[in-house]
This record gives C-alpha cells, structure tokens and sequence, in this order.
C-alpha cells in the first residue's frame, strides 16, 4: 500500500501544496515558540500541539532521525524586561520560571521535545552577522545606536502577507522615530540604558529586536534556506514578513522557507480571550485549578479538544468541547486493553515500529491532507468501536500524540482525589456508579483486563462489587 501524499496549505501561494522536501534524507521545521515572560496561554497551545501532529507525521514519513524541528524561546525582550522590574526579580529568574512551567505545560499537553530549542539569548552573535551582512549589502543602515532594516531596499517586501507598502502604511501603527529613513523600516538592534539587558556590538552595547531573533536561530539550526516555518496567523505580518526580508536579504536567497503555515486563533466561550474580559485561561489553569468550568482538566482532554478543529479555522474553547473530549477518551480508555505493550510516545518502539499498512489508509490520507485532523479523530473513533487490534489502535494515538495511558492514570489520580477529599457514601454515589458503568462498558468490548482493573481500584476504596444475573451490577461499602 502506498503511503498518501502530504499536501499542506501554503500561506505564501495560498493553495494547498503538495509537500517535497529539500532533502527528504534531512526535513527541517522551524515553529516560533514562546515569549518567556508570563504563562503560556490556551491560545499558544494551539500552535504547539498543531505543529506536534505534523513533528509525528514527519517523522513517520521520513523517519525520526530524518525530522529536525526547532521550537526557540525568546528570552531577552521589552515585556520580560518591564515585568522583571514589576516583581522585582532577575530577568534570569523569571526566564527560567516561565520556561519551566511552559515545559511542563507542553510535556502535559502531550507534545515530544523539539529537536533543538535555541534560546535568542544564546545566538546573538548570529544576530549581529546577519546585521552587518545586511549593512554591507545595503539593505539596513545603522543611526544612533540603531540599526534599522530598510524595507524599501527590498522590492519583494509584503509578498507573503500580500501588501503593498502603501497599503502597510496606511493600516499600521507606524512608530515615527527621528533615525528612521522609512516609516516601515524595522529595528534589527536598539540601544540598551545600564539597567537593560545588553551585549557589545558594532553599534554599542544594545539588544535585538523581536524580528532578527528568528531569523539568527533558523540560520544557525536548519540553514539558509528550510521547508517548514510556522506559527500562529497574526504573526504573518509584521513577524513573518520580517524574518523573510532579513533572511533572504542578507544570505541572497529568494525564499526563507518553502511553506509557511499557519494556525487559526482560540476564542473562549464566542469571545475574544482577554484580561479585561475575564475569559483569559492559562494552560497551567486548565490543567491545575477549577478556574474553567469548575475542575481540572487533563493534558489529553486538552489536545483532543483542540484536534476536533481544522487547524486553520477558528477555534471557540468551551466548557461543553472539553467535556465532549472527555467522553470520548473515556470511552475509548474502556476499549483499549492496557496491558498490552504501549508503542512509543509517537507510536514507534525501536524493535517494532509501524508498518505503512498497519495504520488505516482513510487515517493516513486525513492527516496527510493538511492535516485534517478533525476527520482523523472520527476514523479514530470508528476504529475503537471497530475494535481494531490494541496494536493498530496505539500507532493511531501515536500519530496524534494522544495518550491514553497518561488518560487513565490522571483519571484514576483525580478519582482519588475526589473519594479522599467527599468520602462517604452519600457524596461516592455518584462516583461509583459513574465507574460501574464504564467497568460494564469495558466487559461490553470484552476488554477483560480494564474490567478487573476498575473492579480493583474500586477494592482499594472498601466498595464491593456484585455482577448480578442480569447483567446489571450492584456495589456495597465494605465495613
Ligand atoms: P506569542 O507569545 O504572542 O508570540 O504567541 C506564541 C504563539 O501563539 C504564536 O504562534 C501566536 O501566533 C500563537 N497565538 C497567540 N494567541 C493565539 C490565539 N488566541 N489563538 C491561536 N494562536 C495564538
Ligand atoms: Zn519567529
């Protein structure tokens, strides 16, 4: 069987492309990762676990070791800066912080480590050569202390946003500066006071701004010129269209990368996410407080939730999506036989990986179709009721990076939780019975060895269960 063509919608022609690699022995994917100065929002999941499903997809088509994927963390900029001050802490200490709980959020949302994750701190002498390649070629001019990119240097400037430079000026909010030439030239390094973060530089003791940080880490990782860039759809302009004239202007190449793709954005409950709104929800606050919707959410309700939309429509996070996830997870967890030997987290064991035709073809040609991810959950869904092998079932989880395992366990912790904290047997009711009926459900699919294992954690918690003759099951606490 062969395997379907990968075709990915292509921000910069915008139509659906057929997907060929530079080098298929070596396929290069750069994704713009987090601002670390604050928690990562439920909007910033979006592009991490939409470019972890096409990480997964990657690798299966061209094999791991033949995938790179770097994901940066900016870690010098104005907001770390102003909110460092604000607590009254090291820019270090809150960098680390913020990425420390972003991992964890990441890691929970079932996404594998990037390749590389190259922190902008830590390449900036890469900055500082693309600048001067870009002042000796006439495309950028330093001026008090700045150095500015020249945008009307560069005749192709707007190409993947499709602007012109009038139609830019009259939209944008353009910054009037005295050392600027043009009204949308951009700044590629800016001045530093002493209380700035700061490096020697041709220019003085500066830093970069935003734009250039990109464009230094994609150089030093995957080169000159890659196949993937990605991000979320309000960084095509001013963030991508910049990278794309620094890189191309300053290494003489037509393209950065090949095919830009790009997320659709989360709104909460029908409506812009925001502070004043009251609607902004952290992944750390789905995931650790009752702040949404009155609970906890687990990583994989999460990612399930947010793989039922197209990753280029508009997404609305609500209450009933996740609780819809929820079920289906559930069911499937009655389903799925655990005993059996889970394949990798991205659905390969080193002895045994998948076969191309052990995974359903309808599954393959979803994902593959610009990750049509929506589709690929109903055939997942088919393919546990279908009762497929326990096998086939795991490469499938596999490829969307939903794990099932991690599912059950953060269920059974949270079960725990709850029967510890209510106790009794008025306030268990409810709790138990919601268990009895997923045990019948799990015998119902002759899934023998989740059926016992419920019956067990129920043990543990002194409630006894009876199977009556006809079919129905009755529980008693144990004194
Ligand atoms: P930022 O920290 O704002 O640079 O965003 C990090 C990533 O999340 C970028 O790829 C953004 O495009 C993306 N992003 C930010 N807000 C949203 C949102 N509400 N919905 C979807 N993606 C978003
Ligand atoms: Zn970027």
């Amino acid at each position: 069987m062969s395997t379907p063509a990968l075709k990915i919608y292509n921000t910069l022609t915008r139509t659906k492309e057929e997907f060929r690699p530079i080098d298929p022995a070596h396929v290069r994917m750069y994704v713009c990762g987090p601002t670390v100065y604050d928690y990562a929002h439920i909007g910033n999941a979006r592009p991490l676990i939409v470019f972890d499903v096409l990480f997964r997809l990657l690798r299966h088509l061209y094999g791991a070791e033949h995938v790179t994927y770097v994901r940066n963390i900016t870690d010098v900029d104005d907001k770390i800066n102003a909110r460092a001050f604000e607590r009254g802490i090291s820019i270090r200490e809150l960098t680390e912080e913020t990425n420390k709980v972003f991992q964890q959020d990441v890691t929970a949302l079932g996404c594998l480590e990037p390749t590389v994750q190259p922190r902008a701190t830590e390449h900036i002498a890469q900055m500082v050569a693309i600048i001067e390649r870009l002042i000796a070629s006439g495309h950028a001019y330093a001026a008090d202390g700045h150095v500015l990119f020249d945008v009307p240097s560069m005749p192709t400037y707007g190409r993947l946003s499709r602007r012109s430079l009038d139609e830019m000026m009259a939209g944008a909010r353009v910054d009037v500066a005295p050392y600027k030439r043009g009204d949308m030239d951009f700044v590629l390094w800016k001045p530093s006071k002493a209380n700035e973060p700061g490096w020697d530089s041709p220019w003085g003791r500066g830093r970069p701004g935003w734009h250039i940080e990109c464009s230094a880490m994609s150089w030093a990782h995957l080169g000159e010129t890659f196949d993937i860039h990605g991000g979320g759809i309000d960084l095509v302009f001013p963030h991508h269209e910049n990278e794309i004239a620094q890189s191309c202007c300053a290494f003489g190449q037509d393209v950065m990368a090949n095919y830009w793709m790009h997320n659709g954005f989360l709104q909460v409950e029908g409506e812009k996410m925001s502070k004043s709104l009251g609607n902004f929800v952290t992944i750390h606050e789905l995931l650790h407080t009752e702040k949404f919707g009155g609970r906890e959410w687990l990583g994989p309700v999460l990612r399930l939730t947010m793989l039922r939309t197209h990753y280029r429509q508009p997404i609305d996070w609500t209450v009933k999506a996740l609780e819809e996830a929820e079920a289906k997870l559930t069911y499937w967890m009655t389903v799925m036989d655990f005993s059996v030997a889970p394949l990798g987290s991205d659905g390969r064991i080193a002895d045994q990986p998948p076969r191309s035709d052990e995974v359903p073809s309808t599954y393959m040609e979803a994902l593959s179709d610009d990750l049509n991810t929506p589709l690929a959950m109903q055939i997942l869904d088919r393919a546990f009721s279908e009762a497929r092998t326990d096998r086939v079932l795991s490469i499938m989880l596999g490829l969307s990076g939903i794990d099932l395992n991690a599912f059950r366990e953060g269920r059974n912790a949270r079960d725990q939780a709850f029967f510890e904290k209510h106790g009794g047997e008025e306030a268990t009711e409810e709790f138990v019975d919601r268990l009895v009926s997923e045990r019948l459900a799990a015998r119902a699919s002759k899934n023998w060895a989740e059926s016992d294992r419920i019956r067990d954690e129920l043990a543990a918690m002194g409630i006894a269960l009876k199977d009556n003759k006809d079919g129905t099951t009755s529980w008693e606490v144990k004194r």
